[in-house]
């Protein structure tokens, strides 16, 4: 079994905190996203994050919750950031069950199984190693941004609860590896690959594919915040070379990869293929569906148009909506949808799970639909229509580059696009479709196109790229 790096040990009780914060009269922008705080963690000063705190507990006392669970992924500012988030949180009145160094799923499963419906989780995600941020729950919803603004105007209005909160720790690891025992029935043992790309789910993944049996191969499964081998994010094809390499050396049955905070999947089939989540979208949604016929599934704005196809063939309702964890969630709670997904990697299964998205018990569920099956991973990525189609890309864009760009393009339609603007700019043509978007999280523009055939992909990609050189020449398009 792999063993976590000495950091997670490390529990520092933020009662022997003595530090005195001043509460700030000015917060970044930058910091609040979308769906989360997040950003370059020298903006998460102790002040501003102790204010955070402060405001966090302050919205949990106004829905009359009292307690918070809290955890932090393995990034090297964590350990200096979490004491300032828990002093924060007890002194305005809620009580911390610190769960220490965990994995976002890990926290997302206390809040569904402990006395609280509320947690905070000090994590960036698959930001760059710099970045810190905050993902949180009250009352077992993600914060969305007009609930984010709420906590900014507390800190500057310093409407601020205050109190003394009872501070202890706990470790549900057990429970939580149960719980996905119980619902997981492999009818023989797999071999299964685990980058764990030296990031938090390097403590329980692990764990929980060897509690179901499969015997592990561990790949850069301890954590260290500098993520030395390759960036944390499954989303980009250049981080899973080397569980690719790793499947095919072990001959393993599939190849698991999560992001910075395990809430996100990436797989590798037995032959060495990488199986987009998307295409996992496919495969999850028939098997959904035969348990919740015409249920709707809920997919965002980056996924194939061959999974609306999928959906509608195995008799389901799709939907596809904005892309963001927090509004995936809310829509799915609006639809009462059992499944829903992301290009970016995040799969949330309603039942038999909680809702939330998990990278690691997302590679249960593929692992049980190969079982029920009895096919390989390569043979599963087989019955998958063709899609010749790119992975995300990524055009470099300041925030204000980002705006503009938008509002230029926008303005500028290619004839004969039929566009859907519900999250940044999807125009669909006769042989395909683009997207072009902000991401909400990093400094870029997120692109990805797909088309009937690899002729159609290339005259797609050509008109793609005139159309944004013509309309804002400042952005470098090497990526397309
Ligand atoms: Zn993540």
């Amino acid at each position: 079994m792999a063993l976590a790096a000495p950091d997670s040990q490390i529990q520092m009780n933020p009662l022997d905190n003595i530090m005195r914060y001043t509460l700030p009269q000015h917060l970044p922008d930058a910091l609040f996203r979308a769906y989360d705080i997040r950003g370059d963690a020298a903006l998460m000063t102790p002040d501003i994050t102790y204010a955070l705190g402060r405001a966090i507990a302050s919205e949990i006392r106004v829905i009359n919750e009292c307690c918070a669970v809290v955890g932090r992924d393995g990034r090297l500012s964590s350990p200096a950031l979490i004491p300032h988030l828990q002093a924060g949180l007890l002194a305005g009145g809620v009580d911390v069950i610190d769960l220490g160094v965990i994995p976002s799923p890990l926290m997302y499963f206390g809040t569904c199984t402990q006395e609280t419906q509320c947690g905070v989780m000090l994590t960036a995600s698959h930001n760059p190693k710099h970045h810190n941020g905050l993902k949180i729950i009250l009352q077992g919803k993600a914060l969305t941004f007009d609930r984010l603004t709420l906590l900014k105007q507390r800190i500057l209005n310093q409407d601020l609860s205050t109190g003394q909160g009872h501070y202890s720790t706990r470790d549900i690891t057990q429970s939580y590896i149960e719980a996905i025992v119980q619902r997981t029935h492999l009818k023989r043992p797999y071999r299964v690959v685990l980058d764990c790309g030296h990031a938090a789910g390097s403590i329980i993944a692990p764990q929980v594919f060897e509690a179901l049996g499969c015997e592990v191969i561990p790949l850069f499964c301890t954590i260290d915040g500098n993520f030395p081998i390759h960036h944390p994010d499954p989303s980009r094809a250049e981080n899973l070379k080397h569980l690719k390499a790793a499947v095919l050396e072990h001959k393993a049955d599939v190849g698991f990869a999560f992001d910075g905070d395990a809430d996100r999947l990436g797989v590798i089939c037995n032959e060495g293929h990488t199986i987009w989540p998307d295409q996992q979208m496919m495969l999850f949604a028939q098997a959904v569906l035969k348990q919740h016929p015409n249920a709707p599934i809920i997919f965002d704005i980056k996924c194939s148009q061959h999974l609306e196809h999928v959906i509608e063939a195995a008799g389901g309702q799709p939907i596809l909506w904005k892309t963001g964890h927090s509004l995936i969630k809310a829509k799915m709670r609006e639809c009462n949808a059992p499944l829903a997904g992301e290009m970016s990697g995040h799969i949330f299964f309603d039942t038999p799970w909680y809702g939330f998205d998990d990278g690691i018990y997302a590679g249960t569920r593929f692992l049980q639909y190969m079982d029920d099956y009895a096919a390989s991973a390569a043979m599963l990525r087989e019955t998958l229509p063709y899609s010749a189609s790119t992975p995300e890309l990524k055009i470099p864009a300041t925030e204000s580059q980002k705006i503009t760009a938008m509002q230029a393009l926008a303005e500028n339609l290619p004839e004969g696009a039929t566009a859907n603007t519900l999250d940044g700019l999807r125009l669909h043509f006769k042989d395909g479709w683009w997207l072009i978007r902000p991401s909400n999280t990093t400094a870029y523009l997120t692109v990805r196109l797909e088309a009937n055939s690899d002729a159609a992909l290339n005259a797609l990609k050509q008109h793609f790229t005139h159309w944004v050189q013509q309309t804002c020449p400042e952005l470098d398009l090497s990526v397309i």
